[in-house]
């Protein structure tokens, strides 16, 4: 059996242990420190944002995002449904109503006109949603323009969730810092990793004040442990940031590698019938975090997504189809959604490859290989 091919396996960069040990040299190893404070310094002048709180995780940052926004049972909060469940997961966990909107072609994210749509209905039923988490899916950035538009029309909070988007930017400016707040994740599979991990980022002073607050059991200033509100621990470690700190020296880098990744399967597979693969629209730029194609059975003879998934399989390569909408999860199936077809068209016939910033030019070929297996179509090498 030929060597293990992942979607997206961590890559570490070099330095990581180095901020590591410094903390266990100075026995820092409890949450907070120096690499805390480093690795948001860091995030701050990457994203260009004024504050980050590195956090737990990218879902607790959506969470404490979400209550500083007041979210409570029985409210609607908008959320892409095209995405992972961590994004609609922290909405239930305050009892909140998720609000589901479809796709648009040119991004695979949410859809402005929809967005419309849905605000003016819930309206007339009589409820303002009082957030819309849109997502940079793929590392593919929303058309923040337009859904930041419709929000300030009727003056509602953008979350982004840039979890997959660390290095995307539209004309220069990076996913994340778009709305209100925004949120980053660093899991094991994401661009950079520091084993778990996220981080949410604002220009906002007053919300970051108390994410921090909120983050570390909401303590209240006094020399005896008093609380007024409920807190979380929330937190990031120094040790996790430690390697957060070593990653970021290598961030560009690495989504440099997965763009070359994206590249390399285009130049393969774009003149294959029936295969697509998504460009960026004009001044956008994707991290490539994953490189995705779809796959038309109209036009490719009926091979379809799984025959390719399957074949990928037997050379020991993981593949993926694409994130299952929200509107079709079981969990979700109560939330009203506002549907167009496009994510449901996107998880039938989508499948994601192996995308890591530490892939070889001959893993890259072996992917290629196996597909163009599947059409009967000359394998080069
Ligand atoms: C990974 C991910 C998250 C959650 O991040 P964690 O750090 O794993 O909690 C949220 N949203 C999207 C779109 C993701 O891909």
């Amino acid at each position: 059996m030929k060597d293990k091919i992942w979607l997206s396996s961590p890559h570490m960069g070099g330095s990581e242990q180095k901020y590591v040990n410094e903390a266990f040299e100075t026995n820092w190893i409890a949450p907070l420190g120096p690499n805390v404070d480093g690795f948001e310094h860091d995030l701050t002048a990457y994203t260009k944002t004024k504050y980050a709180a590195a956090l737990s995780s990218g879902t607790s940052a959506l969470h404490l995002a979400l209550i500083m926004l007041g979210v409570k049972a029985g409210d609607e909060v908008i959320c892409q449904s095209m995405t992972f469940s961590a994004t609609a997961n922290p909405i239930a966990y305050l009892g909140a109503i998720p609000i589901f909107i479809d796709s648009e072609k040119e991004t695979w994210n949410m859809c402005p006109e929809l967005l419309r749509d849905a605000i003016k209905d819930r309206l007339t039923r009589g409820k303002k949603p009082k957030a819309i988490i849109p997502v940079h899916l793929y590392g593919m950035p929303a058309q923040m323009d337009k859904i930041l538009e419709v929000a300030k029309e009727y003056d509602i909070a953008v979350i982004e969730d840039a979890a997959e988007a660390l290095g995307s930017c539209i004309n220069g400016k990076a996913m994340g810092s778009f709305g209100l707040m925004g949120i980053l994740s660093f899991n094991g599979n994401k661009i950079i990793t520091t084993s778990g991990g996220g981080a949410l980022i604002s220009d906002n002073e007053y919300y970051m004040k108390k994410a921090r607050f909120l983050a570390t059991q909401a303590r209240d200033p006094a020399p005896h442990y008093q609380h007024t509100e409920i807190g979380y621990n929330y937190r990031m470690s120094n040790i996790a940031a430690g390697i957060g700190r070593g990653q970021m020296e290598v961030l560009q880098s690495h989504i440099e590698k997965r763009r070359a990744n994206f590249e390399a399967y285009k130049n393969e597979l774009q003149f294959v019938e029936g295969i697509s693969l998504k460009s960026e629209p004009d001044g956008y730029y994707s991290n490539r975090w994953l490189s995705t194609i779809v796959v038309n059975p109209i036009l490719t003879n009926g091979i379809t997504r799984e025959e390719i998934a399957d074949e990928l399989l037997k050379d020991n390569i993981e593949s993926r189809p694409l994130w299952k909408p929200m509107h079709l999860q079981p969990i979700f199936r109560e939330s009203p959604c506002y549907l167009n077809g496009i994510s449901e068209g996107l998880f039938e016939n989508g499948l994601c490859l192996p995308s890591g910033s530490n892939l070889t030019s001959d893993d890259i070929n072996r992917v290629v290989n196996g597909i163009l297996k599947v059409f009967s179509l000359d394998v080069n090498n």
